[in-house]
């Protein structure tokens, strides 16, 4: 029998934290649409140096006072990648004629500025983005070191979906408001969510409010902080919309307000009415935290990896990138011993969630075919530790930097011995596995095989 040992066990100290920091922040990080008729320049910036670099111009200050870790190149790079890496969504949402629209990306240094221009009615959140309609400009918070990197490109994909919005609203002949509030919000909540990630205690602490109560922007600054989360399940409403009648659902409702109310529209779009989406909605967010433990279940208490892999990818398709999942996926996939699926997905966690306890994780799997991305992911999972962690995580490193050595000093079975025994956070699957790999992988390397061999044989 396999028996599954503090495989993530070390996440669960390192989630705490997160999830302390989480309930401190939740409702905090806002994105606003809004509606200014300012025809002056709303920030310094904007009276600035340019960059255009095919439909986006860049709006931004050159700034020598304080030096940065990223720079004006560094963040104008950052945010062209991530607008192209949803390009194809983006063009399945509103159609490709709209991808070459013209828009500015205003880099503001002084993010009390957003919430001075953005936000008066505001006073205990910050604003990372706007887009203002009338001015075809994102206004977005300047990345100040790496650790805010990915919270900016997030938003500058969330607030060019909100462009790509208004100007499918313009050629329709139609305006900001024709659209609820929800649903400008939910679809640009959706696609930033495609590629960013969501924990699964946002979804089992928030309170749903209905969708009739969303229409409006002053409606839904009411509902901005915890236990709401209007963000959260518009994008879930939005994804149910795509997953059901596909992207270009998305256009044919706005193309539809043309002649009937956005309700109307909506229902004749889907043949559903928008309270029945929203029953959908609700039920998917009541049950996704407990059908995440059935999924569990299916792999640690009924042992059938197959049946737990089809409902973990059912549930990441309805709320993708969900943290328990997608690490449920990855475990999933090293116990069926596909460990390229289970890194791909180990990858995604560390890179949604970057902590250290999943860097560990990715180092142990990386194990099992590439040492070099190994000792990498550990050195990761040093860096990301606070004080208190950081000797648990300097050890884990210093065993893998060992085993490195042995293996490079042609002592590889000797290496692997070593580790396998001062080590004790890989389950007995992954020691197997592991033991066969290595075996695979220096067939006629004799020092130390049998030692392997019995170890492997003596496993539980
Ligand atoms: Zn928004």
């Amino acid at each position: 029998m396999v028996k599954r040992i503090s495989f993530w066990t070390a996440v669960v100290i390192v989630v705490f934290g997160m999830h302390f920091f989480l309930n401190a922040s939740v409702g905090k990080v806002l994105k606003e649409v809004k509606q200014v008729r300012y025809s002056k320049p709303l920030v310094e910036e904007e009276k600035g140096e340019k960059k255009v670099i095919g439909n986006l111009t860049f709006k931004y200050t050159k700034n020598d006072k304080h030096p940065r870790t990223i720079g004006i190149e560094g963040a104008i790079d950052a945010a062209i990648s991530s607008i192209h890496a949803n390009k194809k969504l983006l063009s399945e949402l509103f159609g490709n004629e709209l991808m070459d629209e013209p828009v500015s990306i205003v880099l503001v240094e002084d993010p009390s500025k957003l919430k001075d221009v953005f936000g008066p009615t505001l006073d205990d959140g910050h604003i990372e983005g706007a887009y203002v309609f009338e001015k075809k400009s994102i206004y977005i918070r300047f990345p100040e070191d790496d650790s805010k990197l990915s919270q900016y490109t997030q938003t500058i994909v969330h607030e060019y979906t909100h462009h790509l919005i208004n100007r499918a609203l313009i050629n329709a002949g139609l305006h900001f408001s024709d659209l609820p509030v929800w649903f400008h919000e939910g679809v640009a909540a959706y696609v930033q969510k495609k590629n960013s990630g969501t924990f699964s205690e946002e979804i089992k602490e928030m309170e749903k409010v209905s969708f009739k109560e969303l229409k409006t922007n002053k409606q839904w600054e009411n509902y901005l902080r915890a236990p709401y989360d209007p963000y959260l399940q518009s994008n879930v409403m939005a994804g149910l919309l795509v997953k059901n009648e596909g992207p270009d659902a998305v256009n044919k409702i706005i193309e539809g307000t043309k002649k009937n109310s956005f309700n109307e529209s909506f229902a004749k779009t889907t043949g559903k009415s928008v309270a029945s989406y929203e029953s959908e909605t609700f039920k998917i967010l009541k049950d996704f935290p407990s059908m995440i433990v059935k999924a569990r279940g299916k792999l640690n208490f009924d042992h059938n990896p197959a049946n737990a892999l089809q409902s973990a990818l059912e549930l990441n398709d309805l709320i993708p990138n969900v943290d328990e999942v997608i690490i449920l996926i990855s475990e999933i996939y090293a116990e069926k011993g596909d460990y390229e699926n289970s890194i791909a997905y180990a990858e995604q966690v560390a890179h949604f969630f970057p902590n250290s306890s999943y860097y560990l994780q990715l180092a142990n799997l990386y194990l099992v075919i590439d040492l070099d991305k190994a000792v990498e992911a550990s050195k990761l999972a040093v860096n990301l530790a606070n004080s208190e962690d950081k000797p648990f995580y300097q050890k884990h490193m210093n065993n893998l930097n060992t085993l490195h050595e042995s293996v490079h000093s042609g002592n590889p079975f000797k290496g692997f011995m070593t580790y396998l025994n001062t080590e004790n956070l890989l389950t007995d699957k992954n020691k197997a596995d592991l033991i066969n790999r290595i075996l695979e992988n220096y067939p006629l390397e004799s020092n130390g095989r049998e030692a392997l061999l019995s170890f492997k044989q003596n496993l539980p």
